[in-house]
């Protein structure tokens, strides 16, 4: 049996002065101090490691807690703000319900099936769908008011309305006797509203002149078409300040009180007609006033 004999010898002093000393140590020995030194640095190194990593993750909980705290915080606005859209929304509705009434426009938009689900301060992906939803519909009805709004403001406009001539009514509409004598009743289409010679006429609604000129017992007369099927006549003018074919607005000057045709004194006959046929004026002489 070969035996491993193989030893390293360490010589050392204690102190400079002291004789030296030796001692052999077995290379296993040395080879197992060495071993064992190697596994308690690779162990030391792993431990530093895993402290290392646990830091890290301490580190990004921190973080996401954080991050966790913002979120919330953040839901929590945009849940009120999404009561408080629910709240404004719902005022909204209610203007427009009555607008929709009063101009006959069927409702489209329906809130309370929205309002109703969920209830507030759940902020659903549904929801709030369905929020858009009703805005959308909010907007169309609102286009659908608007157009009937244009539609009623032009038809106001093209509504005779007021007197065409400060002054009297020295006649009004309707079988009257004769003013020119003779005896017998004859039907007065219009209204005679007196003043003086040379005041200004205006037209009572918007509109476009579609006779200007002199005409049988009217003498000078101005027709205007209104549109809607409604004329209105000023007729026994001194003189005449629009054309045909010209449009005009409510209240522009088109002529001046005179005397000409089958007239006694000055006075504007006035006429109203719908369709071509004679109305009473004196109803329309207080249209959109209180
Ligand atoms: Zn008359």
């Amino acid at each position: 049996m070969n035996e491993d004999k193989r030893f390293y010898t360490f010589v050392f002093a204690p102190t400079a002065k002291s004789p030296l000393r030796k001692f052999n140590v077995h290379h296993r020995v040395i080879y197992m101090i060495l071993g064992f030194a190697g596994v308690g640095l690779l162990t030391v190194g792993y431990g530093m490691y895993v402290i290392a990593q646990h830091a890290v993750v301490v580190a990004k909980l921190n973080l996401t807690q954080l991050e966790n705290r913002r979120l919330r915080e953040q839901n929590r606005e945009a849940t009120s703000k999404f009561d408080l859209l629910q709240t404004r929304l719902a005022a909204l509705d209610t203007t427009q319900r009555k607008l929709a009434e009063t101009s006959g426009v069927g409702r489209s938009a329906d809130l309370n099936r929205v309002v109703g689900q969920g209830g507030p301060g759940s902020i659903e992906g549904g929801d709030l769908s369905s929020i858009e939803e009703v805005t959308d519909a909010l907007e169309s009805e609102l286009r659908q008011i608007r157009v009937v709004y244009d539609k009623n403001q032009m038809k106001l406009a093209s509504t005779p309305t007021g007197w065409p001539v400060r002054g009297y009514i020295s006649d009004g509409y309707g079988s009257r006797r004769n003013p020119f004598g003779g005896g017998g009743y004859e039907m007065h289409s219009g209204l005679d509203i007196a003043t003086n010679h040379g005041s200004s006429i205006n037209a009572t609604a918007d509109g476009m002149v579609i006779f200007a000129g002199s005409h049988s017992g009217y003498g000078n007369i101005v027709v205007i078409d209104h549109g809607y099927g409604l004329t209105t006549r000023y007729a026994h003018m001194s003189s005449i300040e629009v054309t045909v074919g010209q449009h005009v607005a409510r209240g522009k000057k088109i002529g001046a009180v005179g005397s000409t045709g089958r007239s006694t004194a000055p006075h504007c006959h006035y006429e109203v007609r719908l369709h071509d046929r004679p109305v009473d004026p004196f109803n329309y002489l207080s249209i959109g006033r209180s």
